[in-house]
């Protein structure tokens, strides 16, 4: 194991030290830097320091549990860039090759996840398939021993700097909704895929639908076993709520206590309501860091990150919305927290909405009867027939 003086020198040889006093953003809220990310990755991944676990020939350094925490504690000493840009490919595309057998797969795509080179997207969402995804519409036709692919998504976050896309379609019409589809790796600079931007009220420009016309995909693209998708998608929104939750890291409320700091300096917290309110905020933010660390174990406790993301994304909220209430009409020009503040609203939808997070803890961990299902038992082709999608 490497000495802490080692892996320091390591890092400084890449990135500044970081100013105590900035809180990182982690959401690519107006900020998806991808340069900056890609020069730290590509460093990073000649010394395995980004991705310390993984094996030495996919860019990570075949670290134990021990050199792990000491790597992600020394990091944080240093400015890293935001690793939004890249969080598909390695938070949710990595962990299910390291779970496939399929060995080609992990050495066609792990390497080129960990050093930033190929930066990855989700299409999941479509029009008629958001909260209720297994409506999924973009079909599937077979050409020879391959497919032709073509529908369209919308939502789909890092689209347009995106090569490969994470695409869930329809290959089997003739079963139930949640069966018969398939997850492909599409490639998104290949014929057939059209990205368009959508430009968020925060400034983001990497949303974006994209429209899909007889892409071809073959069988070495499919991630996971062909009609095996949801089971694909459900692993994939897991582990993506589990990190919205903060057990990844996505909005790891440590170190999140700045807005307090800020009440401080405005002079807010001389005033007893103010007080209440700040108090109040800071209870709910322990709990949720309490909660995204017993969540850790998401898979344990049944819960599948809903309850961590449901209260780490109300935090979120009143903690952006607090500082621009404090800041009142120079809240409107304060550049970084006004973009948090303007970035608050789709945190409860993105990763499934509030809604369905309560659905998810009601249902699978209060053991709620389910809500009524029209479509359960029916196949998609019949639905559509019945005019139920
Ligand atoms: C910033 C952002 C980034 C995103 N990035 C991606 C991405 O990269 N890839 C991707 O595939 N998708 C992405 N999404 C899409 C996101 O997953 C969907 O917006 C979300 O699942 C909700 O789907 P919908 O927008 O179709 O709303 P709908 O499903 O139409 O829901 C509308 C409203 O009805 C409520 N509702 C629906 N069904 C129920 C129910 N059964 N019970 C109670 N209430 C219900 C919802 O809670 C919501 O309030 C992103 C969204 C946002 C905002």
């Amino acid at each position: 194991m490497a000495t802490v003086d080692e892996i320091r020198a390591q890092l400084s040889g890449l990135l500044p030290r970081r100013d105590p006093e900035t809180v990182g953003s982690v959401l690519g809220a107006g900020n998806d830097d991808v340069d900056a990310g890609r020069a730290w990755l590509r460093g990073a991944s000649e010394h395995g320091l980004a991705v310390p676990a993984w094996p030495s020939e996919f860019g990570g350094r075949d670290a134990d549990e021990e050199e792990v925490r000491l790597i992600n504690e020394l990091r944080s000493e240093f400015a890293v860039p935001d690793m939004y840009p890249f969080a598909v490919g390695l938070s949710l595309v990595a962990p299910i090759l390291f779970d496939s057998p399929d060995e080609a797969q992990q050495q066609r795509w792990l390497k080129g996840i960990a050093d930033g080179s190929e930066i990855w997207c989700q299409m999941f969402s479509e029009p008629d398939a958001g909260s209720d995804l297994a409506n999924i519409a973009t079909k599937v036709t077979p050409d020879g021993d391959q497919w032709l692919v073509s529908g369209q998504k919308v939502w789909t976050s890092r689209g347009p700097y995106s090569r490969w896309g994470m695409c869930l379609a329809r290959t089997d019409p003739e079963q139930v909704k949640h069966r018969g589809l398939t997850m492909f790796a599409v490639d998104m600079e290949g014929p057939g895929v059209d990205i368009r931007a959508l430009h968020q009220m925060n400034g983001d420009t990497h949303f974006s639908e994209v429209f899909l016309d007889d892409v071809r995909v073959g069988r070495p693209d499919i991630l996971g076993s062909e009609g095996g998708g949801w089971g694909v998608a459900m692993t994939v929104l897991t582990h993506e709520r589990s990190s919205l939750g903060g057990s990844g890291g996505g909005l790891d409320p440590s170190g999140g206590y700045g807005w307090l700091d800020q009440l401080g300096a405005l002079g807010r917290l001389q005033d007893p309501v103010w007080r209440d309110r700040a108090m109040s905020l800071y209870a709910k933010q322990k709990v949720a860091g309490w909660t995204a660390r017993r969540q850790a174990n998401a898979t344990e406790t049944g819960s599948g990150g809903s309850g961590g993301k449901l209260r780490l994304v109300e935090v979120y909220s009143e903690r952006t919305t607090i500082v621009q209430d404090a800041l009142g009409a120079e809240g409107m020009i304060a550049g970084d927290t006004l973009v948090e503040f303007l970035t608050g609203p789709s945190m409860s939808i993105r990763g499934g909405t509030d809604e369905i997070q309560r659905n998810i803890i009601g249902e699978r961990i209060l053991g709620l009867p389910p809500e009524p299902r029209v479509d359960k038992g029916v196949s998609y082709s019949d639905l559509r027939r019945q005019g139920l999608v």
